[in-house]
């Protein structure tokens, strides 16, 4: 896990509101393979992290790199197609689709034949669409959710929802994956579940990740490296146990 070229490198990237710095030149970088967690207290600037790196904020100054691309000015869409893919913080699947459709739709970043094929059912279509299938069940079943392929989203518990959100993610194949606070309204049994597919993403399919996450538990059980923000300042950036101790830290999360 220590590979020398970054996966994301985030440098100076400052941005600014009417009268308010959000982002302060902030800076991280994320190495292959590994979760990367953002942390501080609310007002921190860690959701216009997160609004930068997935294009829906423009920063004011500073750059972001994506392995050779420059994220810089580049719309969602553009960062999406590019391999970064985002969960937010609420739910976002059509509660009335199925899990397994929600999921094909996924997968709509990926598909070669496209829509006229498929709509003139060339057997080529067929056959991309069965492929479709099957990696979307693998995947289901990589976030415990083979079963419930063809219920509503919207009929499951929270946290498998949640999972679901994760499952759509993982269908564009993503290299880095955003997650913004994957565990928060979840029970202590979901959390545990949650953090153990998470470590999986990474350990098993190799994803890197960037996380944004309250629960100071799943941090340091999950993260191999950590920024801490306060007031859109980086305080600390470190190994989690050396910025858990880092008195800058403690302070901020007192509130002094
Ligand atoms: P966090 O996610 O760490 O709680 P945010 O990134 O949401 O913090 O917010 C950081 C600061 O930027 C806050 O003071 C917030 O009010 C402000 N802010 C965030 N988004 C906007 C916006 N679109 N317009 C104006 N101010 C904003
Ligand atoms: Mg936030």
């Amino acid at each position: 896990r220590s590979s020398a070229v970054p996966v994301l490198e985030v440098r100076d990237v400052t941005v600014r509101f009417a009268g308010l710095t959000a982002l302060d030149a902030v800076g991280f970088t994320v190495r292959p393979g590994t979760v990367h967690a953002v942390i501080g207290p609310n007002g921190a600037g860690k959701s216009t992290c997160f609004n930068v790196l997935s294009g829906v904020y423009r920063a004011t100054s500073g750059s972001v790199r994506f392995g050779e691309h420059e994220l810089t000015g580049l719309p969602p869409h553009k960062i999406a197609g590019l391999g970064i893919a985002r969960i937010f913080q609420n739910l976002a699947l059509p509660p009335r689709a199925t899990v397994e459709d929600s999921l094909l739709l996924g997968r709509h970043r990926l598909t070669r034949t496209g829509f006229l094929a498929a709509g003139l059912r060339l057997p080529s279509a067929a056959r991309e669409e069965a492929r479709h299938r099957e990696r979307v069940r693998e995947i289901a079943a990589f976030v415990g959710l083979e079963k419930q392929l063809a219920q509503p989203a919207g009929a499951l518990p929270y946290g498998q929802q949640k999972l679901a959100e994760l499952a759509r993610a993982l269908c564009m194949e993503p290299q880095l994956l955003l997650l913004d606070e994957p565990v928060a309204g979840m029970t202590a049994d979901e959390r545990r579940r949650t953090a153990a597919v998470i470590a999986g993403v990474r350990d098993s399919l190799g994803i890197s990740i960037v996380l944004v996450e309250h629960d100071m538990g799943v941090v340091m059980r999950l993260a191999d490296s950590v920024t801490v923000l306060d007031f859109g300042r980086r305080i600390a950036d470190g190994a989690p146990g050396d910025v858990q101790n880092d008195p800058a830290v403690v302070r901020a999360y007192l509130g002094e």
